[in-house]
């Protein structure tokens, strides 16, 4: 493998508050050790586009603190056929680019692991999602500042479920992972959390209205994992109604503002390090990972385990969820 003098940077997939803060870590980082580097607009369709900037220090000043990403994002069809992955290796080696740092989910780590495979290029990936679906890192770029804002918008919710003495079902989002959701209820003093990774074992709205939920409440929020196997909001609170009459679920779907705002002191610490640790990564000739945090250190996690396996929930938080919801 020749030495690597040019590294490209993109962001792909969906956006995640604290992508800003990882690109300026890449990209101070590797001019820190002596490298160029080249910011491609609009993830993978940049490459395909001849979307590619030079980054100085200067291009990532004052960004840190800003929501979604300065290099755009995108999701792009044509990357996933081989004569789009091979316009974009043509891009790359047009602008003498001889590695990649991706930032991103699951999908866009995907693409990374075939491109990387195909052309024999160096990738590193940067776990950038605020679905904190990752598998082998602890917390993924994003997740702490998504998981902020909706313990913000419960909070608010709140007041008017207590005042009118409602049941309310509030969807967050999470692909298939309930995260956000177990952690948002958590957080947010949440009566319940609804969530795909326990909703082939058990009926989870039955068990919370058998529960007797609403006894010793004036008021019950459930928080609910946006996916086809929790079926979301709107059908959990048609189940009630159909199911269960004499209770009431009013809806409320979080949706985009999850992805918005300025990252919180954990992503932009997070997103510091990880950034710092894909140049150490490359220098230390390892190929083909993602960047992740373990127990506080850095991990290096091979693409195929990142992408492949599902990051387990851990068990003692629904417990804790239940216990505290009486
Ligand atoms: P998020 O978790 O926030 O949705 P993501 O990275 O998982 O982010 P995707 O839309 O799944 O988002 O993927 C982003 C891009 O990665 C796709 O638009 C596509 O360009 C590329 N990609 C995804 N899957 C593949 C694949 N199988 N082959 C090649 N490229 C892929």
């Amino acid at each position: 493998m020749p030495a690597i003098k040019t590294i490209g940077i993109l962001t792909s997939g969906g956006d995640a508050p604290g992508m800003n803060a990882a690109i300026r870590a890449v990209t101070r980082s590797a001019i820190f050790s002596g490298f160029s580097v080249k910011g491609i607009y609009r993830g993978y369709r940049g490459l395909i586009t001849n979307e590619i900037v030079d980054f100085k220090t200067q291009n990532v000043s004052n960004i840190i603190q800003m929501g979604g990403t300065i290099l755009k994002t995108a999701r792009c069809k044509e990357f996933q056929t081989p004569e789009g992955r091979q316009l974009a290796y043509d891009t790359l080696r047009q602008h003498g680019i001889d590695a990649l740092v991706v930032i991103g989910g699951d999908g866009s780590l995907t693409g990374a692991r075939i491109f990387a495979t195909e052309f024999n290029f160096p990738i590193i990936g940067l776990p950038g999602t605020i679905d904190n679906d990752l598998y082998g890192t602890d917390k993924t770029i994003g997740y702490d500042t998504a998981l902020n804002t909706i313990m913000e918008c419960v909070d608010k919710i709140r007041d008017t479920a207590t005042s009118h003495e409602r049941l309310f079902f509030i969807e967050v989002m999470g692909r298939d992972a309930g995260f956000l959701a177990l952690n948002g209820a958590i957080a947010s003093g949440a009566e319940a959390a609804i969530i795909p990774e326990i909703s082939t074992e058990v009926d989870q709205l039955a068990e919370l209205i058998q529960n007797g939920f609403r006894k010793s409440k004036n008021s019950s929020i459930v928080l609910v994992a946006e996916s086809p196997v929790t079926a979301g909001a709107r059908a959990l609170a048609e189940r009630v109604k159909n199911e269960y009459p004499g209770d009431d679920g009013r809806v409320s779907i979080l949706g985009h503002l999850q992805r918005g705002g300025s990252p919180t002191a954990s992503d932009r610490i997070l997103a510091s390090r990880l950034g710092a640790a894909a140049i150490d990564a490359l220098l230390d000739d390892q190929r083909n990972v993602m960047i992740g945090i373990s127990n506080d250190n850095i991990v290096y996690v091979p693409f195929s385990k990142a992408i492949k396996n599902d990051k387990p929930i851990n068990r003692e938080l629904l417990d804790t969820l239940r216990r505290l919801s009486i």
